[in-house]
């Protein structure tokens, strides 16, 4: 399908005052954003305009009741061709933000329209996307509620936007993670697989407790027992025991990270057995004794693939960096960061080119 998108340039671009040699991780924006809007009936009003503030009334029903929804994706760009900017697996997210939108009673929106208005944006602003070591284009879509009625009950009225940073490297050095014992991010039948705002909201204040003891995140438990590794929160998680990776398997309390999918994928063509299933602390603590857990390693786009030095658990600290030789991570961030910038081909068809 084609939309009609209008466009409305900044009249002096930004860019001059970003420094590619100390981009940081989300706090420059790029000239322009991408803008429709949901009417009741339908998406309308696709525009491109300068990147800029929205007005929205005191009684804005995301505000108060947490309708809001959002994706995370990157645009890196080219390493064989110094004008094109790359896209991986953008579908992904535009199918995430749709179920996403479906458990939080939003309107869904057309994988067509999202991807037509993320290529358009790239393609204006693709000077924007660094082409230092590292670095790349963050692309945020999102969607919230702009009803002004103060009543519970879906909005009849969303905005959904896109915008962009261009961002250095999240983490630059393995994780010290907590085992949560006492707090939940997400229980069965609630909305633990959505991108939603109040997912993100709920976890800081453990976080903030964690941190305050030295570690870097949370690594999130089941809510029932405490007992099976989830993920942190914003990556998910995987341990090597040999030649076995072995992740958490997919429910409705783990988000379905897109990294997730294409480092199972990856390391299987590469000959690696994947297994998605339960994984215990206690297997953890019992393997690292043994000496057969060799690494630890969490997943996700803003993160990327980022080694754990070691996790906390009742009290006492498990190191594991110091076993491993992080091997079968760097393969297989080397071997998706090649996809990625376009070192080796896209055997995969992950790659979509602006
Ligand atoms: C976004 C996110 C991830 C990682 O997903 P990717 O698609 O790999 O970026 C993992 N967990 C949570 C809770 C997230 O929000």
């Amino acid at each position: 399908m084609d939309f009609e998108i209008s466009i409305e340039k900044v009249k002096n671009s930004r860019i001059l005052e970003f420094d590619t040699e100390n981009i940081g991780f989300g706090k420059i924006f790029s000239d322009h954003m991408f803008v429709s809007d949901w009417n009741g009936e339908e998406w309308t009003n696709h525009r491109i305009i300068p990147y800029g503030p929205f007005t929205l009334s005191p009684a804005t029903s995301a505000i108060h009741y947490g309708q809001s929804i959002f994706e995370g994706m990157k645009a890196f760009g080219s390493t064989k061709n110094d004008h094109d900017v790359l896209m991986f697996r953008p579908e992904e997210n535009a199918k995430r933000l749709n179920r996403s939108a479906k458990r939080m009673a939003m309107p869904e929106i057309p994988e067509d329209l999202f991807l037509a208005g993320i290529s358009k944006l790239l393609d204006i602003d693709r000077n924007w996307v660094p082409r230092t070591e590292g670095g790349s284009l963050y692309i945020r879509p999102f969607m919230f509620a702009t009803d002004d009625f103060i009543g519970v009950k879906p909005s009849n009225h969303y905005t959904f936007a896109i915008f962009c940073c261009p961002v250095g490297p999240y983490y630059n050095k393995p994780l010290r993670v907590k085992v949560e014992e006492e707090y939940s991010r997400a229980a069965p039948g609630g909305v633990g697989f959505t991108k939603s705002a109040g997912n993100y909201a709920a976890s800081m204040y453990p976080t903030a407790l964690a941190q305050a003891e030295g570690y870097d995140q949370v690594l999130w438990t089941d809510s029932a027992t405490h007992k099976l590794v989830e993920e942190t929160g914003t990556t998910n998680f995987f341990a090597v025991f040999g030649n076995t990776i072995v992740t958490p398997e997919l429910t409705d309390t783990l988000l379905a990270g897109t990294t997730r999918e294409s480092v199972i994928l990856s390391l299987r063509s590469m000959g690696y057995q994947v297994e998605e299933r339960k994984l215990p602390i206690q297997e953890l603590k019992d393997s690292l004794a043994a000496g057969t857990l060799s690494e630890l390693f969490i997943t996700g786009t803003a993160a990327t693939l980022i080694n754990i030095d070691g996790f906390g658990h009742n009290g006492e600290y498990f190191s594991v960096i110091t076993q491993g030789n992080q091997n079968i991570s760097t393969q297989v961030k080397t071997f998706l960061d090649d996809i990625k910038l376009e070192r080796t081909a896209d055997t995969q068809g992950w790659i979509i080119r602006i």
